[in-house]
């Protein structure tokens, strides 16, 4: 496997778990806004690749560093993130805000 598929294998990971426990609960409220667990999205904000249903990119760093309120929620994720960070980590795949294309290209992070 080389870096680009462990990459979207660690991706994957962590799409399946989130999948499955829905674990940020990103809907839409009742006043139009795009919410998570009850609040604006927190860890996105300001982010320019957050697009109007979510994010437009595929980031691992931030897929793998949520936010504290999760970590705290959800010892499973925190424990399955740890592990998977420690591998990411190195092989230099950690860069939050920043697209897979933008990390292979020089891991200069794409966006406050
Ligand atoms: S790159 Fe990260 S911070 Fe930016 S929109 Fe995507 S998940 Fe949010
Ligand atoms: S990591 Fe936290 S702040 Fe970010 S979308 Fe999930 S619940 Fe919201």
């Amino acid at each position: 496997m080389d870096r680009s598929e462990l990459y979207d294998f660690l991706c994957g990971i962590i799409d399946d778990y989130s999948e499955e426990t829905n674990l940020c609960n990103i809907h839409e409220n009742e006043e139009g806004l795009t919410v998570c667990n009850g609040d604006i999205v927190g860890c996105c904000e300001g982010c320019n690749h957050l697009g109007y249903y979510g994010c437009k990119v595929e980031c691992l760093g931030c897929k793998l560093y949520a936010c504290y309120s999760i970590q705290k929620k959800d010892p499973v994720f925190k424990d399955l993130s740890n592990a998977l960070k420690i591998v990411a980590k190195k092989y230099n795949l950690v860069d939050m805000r920043t697209s897979k294309e933008g990390l292979f290209k020089g891991g200069v992070a794409e966006s406050g």
